[in-house]
């Protein structure tokens, strides 16, 4: 049986680093995918702009461009809790776009920051919750001389995790093991069924599981509330999950408080500093293992850097490992 409860990794570092990259964007992809507890984990985290958007945003923005609807001094305007304005952000100074991030207030503060960073105007509309940004982005998106990639929406979204991620993944599995179970909290559902239609190539049965925090299960149970695990459960269910939702075998939920516990230990434990929703991955993937040891092969995503919420959640000593203070420590 191939459990390891090692973090080792089968990845292709290797790939990214041959030959200098022409462009930032050359560098998104080809992330590590690590065995951590048992469970494959893909350190999607580690792609430019820190966060697994930075594929959608390459592959969204260059297939509008050949389609012809997006074009030199146009603006591309999105709707997002932040890693996708990060990541769009990244791809327009790349290219020479103008971007426009419309994201609610109440998001962690770095995630503006590297927007704004990255030369992208920040509207802040609604709070929390991305309903009212997502009405803005459309509107706006309308405009001549403007383009809105429609995330929560657009099959594109889909189609890149199935055509892209996915099958980075089934190629960096070990020789003979197939996906049992892919674990992956719903922001627009995009990697989950994308990834998912990818999986299921290989293996009709894999199981599909989503996730939402138990503070604002809108799949589960139609409510939404304040919740710690950033860029999942938006406010909405997303279209792309109105369409795909017999894909989903289930949808598991995990509190915010279990899954910065686990955030905290994969940073103190396997030296990845990783984001909420992260941990709630993993929370839920060894859940699943736990109930049916006979999968094997469990498969999630480390989706989001921790710099992205150092302000939020990284700031006192108790949560950065209980620093000894040099007094204390002398004792
Ligand atoms: N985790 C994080 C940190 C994210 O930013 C996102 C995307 N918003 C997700 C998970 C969920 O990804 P998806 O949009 O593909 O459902």
């Amino acid at each position: 049986m191939m459990r390891d409860y090692s973090a080792s990794t089968s990845g292709t570092l290797s790939a990214r680093m041959r030959g200098p990259a022409a462009n930032v964007l050359d560098a998104i992809g080809n992330t590590p995918l690590v065995h951590v507890d048992g469970i494959w984990a893909k350190l999607e985290f580690l792609n430019p702009s820190g966060s697994i958007k930075a594929r959608i945003a390459k592959y969204m923005v260059e297939k509008a461009e050949k389609e012809g609807l997006l074009k030199p001094g146009d603006t591309i305007v999105e709707a997002t809790s932040g890693n996708t304005g990060n990541a769009l952000s990244m791809v327009a100074a790349a290219k020479g776009y103008r971007m426009l991030v419309v994201m609610p207030k109440g998001m962690s503060g770095e995630r503006v920051a590297i927007s704004r960073a990255l030369g992208a105007e920040v509207l802040e509309v609604g709070y929390f919750h991305v309903n009212e940004a997502l009405a803005k982005a459309r509107e706006l998106g309308q405009k001549p001389g403007y383009f809105c990639p429609a995330q929560f929406e657009s099959e594109w979204n889909v189609e890149e995790n199935r055509v892209w991620l996915g099958p980075e993944i089934l190629s960096q599995l070990p020789e003979g093991a197939i996906p049992e179970a892919l674990v992956m909290g719903v922001g627009t559902g995009g990697t989950l069924v994308g990834v998912g239609q990818a999986f299921r190539e290989v293996n009709p049965d894999v199981k599909l599981i989503g996730v939402e925090p138990d503070e604002s299960c809108t799949i589960l149970c139609g409510e939404t509330g304040r919740h710690a695990i950033e860029g999942i459960a938006d406010g909405f269910v997303p279209g792309i999950i109105s369409r795909h939702r017999t894909l989903l075998d289930e949808v598991v939920a995990v509190t915010s408080e279990e899954s910065l516990a686990e955030m905290r230990r994969i940073a103190r434990q396997y030296g990845m500093f990783v984001g909420p929703s992260s941990g709630a991955h993993l929370v839920v993937a060894q859940r699943l293992w736990k109930a049916h040891p006979e999968l094997k092969t469990i498969v999630t995503l480390f989706c989001d850097e921790g710099e992205k919420y150092i302000s939020e959640h990284f700031h006192d000593a108790a949560a950065n490992g209980g620093r000894i203070e040099e007094e204390d420590a002398t004792k």
